[in-house]
């Protein structure tokens, strides 16, 4: 039988009031013996509607919790994403731990920044390299044949947990074959993030990464697994700048490209303006502006060659967690344009819309006159008419 939309509403609002009181019960929690309870009272609640695809009563949870500004919403939000990455699996040699990870690389290029599936020797390859540098001894890896777009990641709870099935069932082959006709397209950017994905395996118990043997620290590994996959991604990645980050679980990873793609893009901005133009960073100025919907939501920097009118470029620094207008937001934007080698730097104090172009979908970034317009690079560049964003 088909039930009406409103009952169904009623259903999903009864589930996420229950998600939301045992969010709140272990956010009050004053002992690990009683976190522990809400907290196996969670993981049931949450495992069953991941289960049932009801990804309306967890996303109406977190919306509930958001708006109270509680630290419920923040116990749930990681109990969730720990239920969807994570998983105890029986095997025929005991219970083993399953671990969805991604292995982040920021990239730049003024050609599209490519997105393209892997061969088995590639796949092969890095897995050799992620279990010698990045995972313990006795892990098992299978990772999925793509090389993902942030368009392209799975985009619900639901759908992550699934390719993190499919990967542990994938565990003794070590390769996902990736359905390319099902993937999202890529919006292009100068600079994005491209993500290998995949699930690592250990006995319950022991070390899954290799800083948990406590004998190498994260950075020696980061420094080892940078080395490692230079030349696998350099060919991923022809006539890109690129910079591989440390690979992780998958949210955490995740979050973590997304904090260092802003400084990324802005540097990769610099560069690409600098050798496009022929001309110093010290001869580009930027703009920043705060841009708001109901609150403050990114900011967008507008270059111009200094002395000039024209908005020739532009790059979105999109707010992330708990950051708002009281953030240090703006002084980090600052220090990365004066590192980058822009000396002119000009902050507009009022409040910008998040404005689009009409035509293209492009942001409009502002420019020192106080208005947001369309980035075009100087007819005269040879990539002019390109829309890079
Ligand atoms: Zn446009």
């Amino acid at each position: 039988m088909k039930t009406s939309p409103s009952s169904r509403r009623g259903r999903a609002s009864r589930e996420a009031d229950r998600l939301v009181d045992l969010a709140e019960g272990l956010a009050q929690s004053g002992s690990r013996a009683e976190d522990r309870f809400w907290e196996n009272r969670l993981d049931a609640e949450i495992d069953g509607l991941i289960t049932n695809g009801d990804e309306g009563s967890l996303n109406a949870a977190l919306d509930r919790l958001a708006d109270r500004e509680s630290r419920a919403y923040e116990e749930l939000a990681d109990a969730i994403e720990g239920r969807v990455e994570h998983t105890v699996v029986k095997s025929s040699d005991g219970v083993r731990d399953v671990l969805l990870i991604a292995a982040p690389v920021l990239a730049w290029s003024r050609m599209p920044v490519p997105t393209r599936a892997l061969g088995a020797a590639m796949v092969q390859s890095f897995r050799k390299m992620l279990i010698e540098n990045v995972f313990s001894e006795n892990t098992d890896l299978a990772i999925a044949d793509y090389f993902f777009s942030p368009d392209q990641l799975p985009e619900t709870f639901g759908e992550t947990a699934e390719l993190r099935l499919a990967l542990t069932a994938q565990l003794s082959d070590g390769r996902l074959p990736v359905d390319t006709g099902s993937l999202n397209e890529t919006a292009q950017f100068l600079a994005d993030q491209r993500y290998l994905i995949g699930v690592v395996s250990a006995p319950v118990g022991s070390p899954l990464f290799r800083w948990q043997d406590g004998l190498v620290s994260r950075d020696e590994v980061m420094a080892a697994w940078r080395q490692a996959s230079q030349a696998a991604f350099g060919q991923l990645l022809p006539a890109c700048g690129f910079e591989p980050m440390l690979p992780r679980a998958y949210y955490v990873a995740c979050r973590d490209a997304d904090r260092a793609a802003r400084p990324f893009s802005i540097t990769a901005s610099v560069a690409f303006l600098s050798t496009t133009l022929g001309i110093s960073p010290s001869h580009l100025s930027a703009v920043v502006a705060g841009c708001y919907n109901r609150t403050l939501e990114e900011y967008r920097v507008g270059f111009q060659v200094a002395e000039q009118d024209d908005v020739i470029h532009g790059v979105v620094w999109p707010l992330l967690g708990a950051e708002d207008e009281m953030s240090d937001v703006v002084e980090e934007i600052e220090a990365v344009l004066r590192e980058a080698g822009i000396q002119q730097i000009e902050i507009l104090r009022q409040r910008m819309p998040m404005e689009y172009c009409e035509d293209c979908g492009a942001p409009m970034y502002p420019n020192t006159e106080g208005e947001m317009v369309h980035a075009e690079l100087p007819e005269t560049s040879e990539s002019a008419g390109q829309h890079l964003h």
